[in-house]
């Protein structure tokens, strides 16, 4: 079982996907949490991205493209990837079909976290004040909310066009959006 969590950023897929993890036993792959890893490190891909990422924009395509490349081909014997965070792009969404079939996998589908503009907005600008994370400051989430809306969310498109779309509502709690992706996954692993 192989899961594509989608939403903007703020949306909570990130603890959703930890949740999954923890609860399927299954790999959490977020590529966001991967890159800030390659800053720490300070490595080349690290100093690359950090130059987009502080600048609230994707970093580009090849860049995570290679990266996640490499943790597929670790983990390929696991029993379930979530993919957190990736694909963003068309090009992505298009190479990740590639890097998965390699290994005769596929993301089997795409969930859609979903959250209304404004909650989102005040979750960043809160998670700022506590994340020091260089991106979650006023003008960077701006910029990666319009991020989001130009070049991520024609991804949705990709896979509801292959019936791999579903969507759940993260307006409230943490535990309901759980619920209903737990449903989700026990439905297509039945
Ligand atoms: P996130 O933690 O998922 O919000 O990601 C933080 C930042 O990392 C994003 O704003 C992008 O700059 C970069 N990033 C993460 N994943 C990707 C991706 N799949 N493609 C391009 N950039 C990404």
């Amino acid at each position: 079982m192989n899961i594509a969590l989608f939403g903007a950023p703020g949306s909570g897929k990130g603890t959703q996907g930890n949740l999954i993890a923890q609860k399927f036993g299954y790999i959490h792959l977020s590529s966001g949490e991967i890159l800030r890893g390659e800053i720490a490190a300070n490595s080349a891909w690290g100093i690359e991205a950090e130059k987009y990422i502080s600048k609230g924009m994707l970093v580009p395509d090849d860049l995570i493209i290679n990266i996640l490349e490499i943790k597929i081909d670790e983990n390929k014997s696991a029993k379930g990837m979530i993919f957190d965070g990736f694909p963003r792009t068309i090009v992505q969404a298009e190479e990740l079909e590639t890097m998965l079939g390699k290994h005769g996998k596929k993301i089997n589908v795409m969930i859609e976290v979903y959250v209304d503009e404004k909650t989102l907005f005040n979750r960043l600008v809160l998670r700022g004040k506590n994340s020091g994370r260089s991106d979650d400051t006023p003008e960077t989430i701006y910029k990666r909310l319009a991020v989001y809306h130009e070049q991520t969310a024609p991804v949705m498109e990709f896979y509801k066009r292959t019936n791999r779309y579903q969507s759940v509502d993260n307006n409230s709690s943490v535990e309901e959006c759980f619920e209903q992706i737990c449903k989700l996954v026990r439905k297509l692993i039945s």
